[in-house]
């Protein structure tokens, strides 16, 4: 059996895309990786910028979405995919051990947190290291954390920690931060949250296995902050490994697509945060999933006649 469109990713970019693609009636599948849909979304306590839903947890609105595609008769797999074959007439997805055939593609696989690089990084993860505030923060209730990072995420995290931790270090390399300014006023106007601007983290130090502390460099000295938990926010990676050498990537290692979504292959398109593109949030994902399903309409159309 040959989907009309299978879309690799269940973030709000490809449940939007299942949503437009269903809504033309063509025979679509999405592959999802984790057991939830929603994407980084999740990593959201609350998204307070996708219009018409203020304040939705990104868990609801993963669900809502999910819910949506479902409704218009959207088929979903929870399985990784192991590969993609992006060339010819007929696309092909394995995954969880099956092999999917598609006439079209679209990768919404999104980005991931990039890792920070420093000593004992590695070693403390799952330990005290985090990249995910909203899964993390409940051990650390009444502790000391720090967050690494100056945009959206690093904010957010900061903020949704501070709601159980005793203190949140925000540690910035730069005086400015980058994230929405109603963020940062936020930030500033929490009791607990405690900004530590113009400092680079150096090493995470740990005793007994898990984290004890965050050496910080500032110009030539150094400082130690002591906390049980280093989140860690400095941006994102996009998750291209399948399609690298199949489809051509940008100089940051997105995928090269303009908004209408196609790529430089015949039938495949790109869509949310995979994709160049000069804002990554969830309403513009919304927006590239259902610009992706309207280009791979076109491409089967033409493909039908
Ligand atoms: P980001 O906007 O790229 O910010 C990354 C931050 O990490 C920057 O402040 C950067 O510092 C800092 N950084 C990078 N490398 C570092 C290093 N080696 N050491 C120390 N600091 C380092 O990433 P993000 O916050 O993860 O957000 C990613 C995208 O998702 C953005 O487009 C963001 O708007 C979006 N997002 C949106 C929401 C929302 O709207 N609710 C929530 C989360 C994320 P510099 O500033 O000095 O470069």
């Amino acid at each position: 059996m040959c989907y009309d469109v299978i879309i690799l990713g269940g973030g709000p970019a490809g449940l939007s895309a299942a949503i437009y693609a269903r809504r033309a009636c063509r025979k679509t599948l999405v592959l999802e990786e984790k057991p939830l849909c929603g994407g980084q979304v999740l990593d959201s306590h609350e998204v307070d910028n996708y219009p018409g839903v203020p304040g939705v947890s990104g868990f609801e609105l993963g669900e809502r979405l999910k819910a949506h595609a479902e409704k218009l008769g959207a088929e979903f797999v929870s399985a990784q995919a192991a590969k993609a074959v992006l060339g010819g007439a007929v696309k092909e997805v394995e995954a969880g051990g099956k092999r999917y055939e598609g006439r079209s593609l679209i990768l919404a696989t999104g980005a991931r947190r990039r890792e920070l690089g420093v000593p004992g990084e590695k070693e403390l993860r799952g330990m005290g290291v985090s990249y995910c505030a909203v899964c993390d923060g409940a051990f650390f209730r009444g502790k000391d954390v720090a967050v690494i990072g100056g945009g959206d995420s690093a904010l957010e995290d900061a903020l949704f920690l501070a709601r159980g931790c005793r203190k949140v270090y925000l540690v910035h390399r730069r005086a400015e931060f980058r994230g929405a300014k109603i963020l940062q006023e936020k930030v500033e106007n929490t009791e607990n949250i405690e900004l530590v601007r113009n400092r680079q983290a150096a090493s995470i130090g740990g005793e007994g296995g898990r984290v004890s502390c965050l050496e910080l460099r500032a110009g030539s000295g150094s400082e130690r902050l002591d906390v049980e938990g280093v989140f860690i926010a400095v941006g994102a990676e996009p998750n291209t490994d399948l399609f690298k050498g199949q489809v051509k990537l940008d100089q940051a290692g997105y995928i090269a697509a303009g908004e209408d979504t196609k790529t430089s292959v015949e039938g495949v398109f790109a869509a949310g945060d995979v994709r160049t593109k000069q804002l990554r949030q969830v309403v513009t994902a919304a927006a590239d999933g259902a610009n992706a399903a309207a280009s791979a309409e076109r491409y089967l159309a033409r493909e039908d006649a």
